[in-house]
C-alpha cells in the first residue's frame, strides 16, 4: 500500500492514500474551543450517540465500561465515565471519554483502523447532567491507571483543527517534547 495503487499506469502519490489522522467525531455537527478546565484537553460538544473513532491506527490501551462516578466521592479516576484510551501508531495516546457506548471489539490489545468506530458519544462521568460532550486527551503511553496523564497533556485543538480538514498534522514531536520535560509520570496538575 505504501508504493500506492496504480491505476491506468499513473502510481498515486502518497499524499492520496488514507488519512494518518481523522476527527474523533463523526456523524454528527460538533463544536469545540481552545480553552479546557484545569489541564489541556478540548471538549468536543456534541449530541449523545455520535461516533467516536479512532483518531490514528493505534492499539487499544485502557477501557472503562463502568461509570462508576458519583459526586460523592468525585475521583479523578471516575471522572471520565465510560473511556477508551488508544496508543496510535505514532506512539501517542488519544483519549476519549464521557461515551454512552463502547463497541464490544474495544478491549485492551485490539487493534484499529483510522477511522474505525469504537464507541459513541455521551454524557457518562462527572459530565452527567451538563451538555453531551467527548472529552478528548493528547498524552503519551503510561504504566496503567495514571488516570491524570491519560485524561490530557498537550492541547488537542490545532490537531483536530487539521484532522477536520483532512491535514495529517502530527503531534509526536510536541508530545515527545512536553514528556522529556515533565517526566513519564509527573505530579497531577490541575485538579
Ligand atoms: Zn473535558
Amino acid at each position: 500500500m505504501a508504493l500506492g495503487l496504480l491505476i491506468t499506469g499513473v502510481a498515486m502519490p502518497i499524499s492520496q492514500a488514507a488519512p494518518v489522522y481523522t476527527f474523533p467525531v463523526q456523524g454528527c455537527k460538533y463544536t469545540y474551543g481552545k480553552y479546557h478546565h484545569n489541564y489541556p484537553a478540548t471538549d468536543i460538544l456534541t449530541h449523545v450517540g455520535c461516533l467516536f473513532v479512532a483518531p490514528t491506527a493505534g492499539v487499544v490501551d485502557e477501557v472503562n465500561r463502568i461509570d462508576r462516578f458519583t459526586w460523592k466521592t468525585d475521583l479523578g479516576a471516575d471522572r471520565g465515565g465510560l473511556s477508551i484510551s488508544i496508543i496510535g501508531d505514532d506512539g501517542v495516546r488519544y483519549y476519549g471519554s464521557h461515551l454512552s457506548y463502547i463497541s464490544a471489539k474495544i478491549v485492551p490489545g485490539y487493534l484499529v483502523k483510522v477511522g474505525e468506530v469504537m464507541g459513541r458519544t455521551g454524557d457518562s462521568g462527572d459530565a452527567r447532567g451538563t451538555a453531551p460532550h467527548l472529552h478528548f486527551g493528547i498524552s503519551w503511553p503510561t504504566p496503567p491507571g495514571i488516570w491524570w496523564v491519560r485524561r490530557g497533556e498537550l492541547y488537542p485543538w490545532k490537531y483536530l483543527d487539521a484532522w477536520k480538514i483532512g491535514k495529517n498534522l502530527s503531534p509526536v514531536q510536541s508530545v515527545k517534547a512536553l514528556e522529556k520535560k515533565v517526566g513519564l509520570v509527573p505530579k497531577q496538575v490541575g485538579y
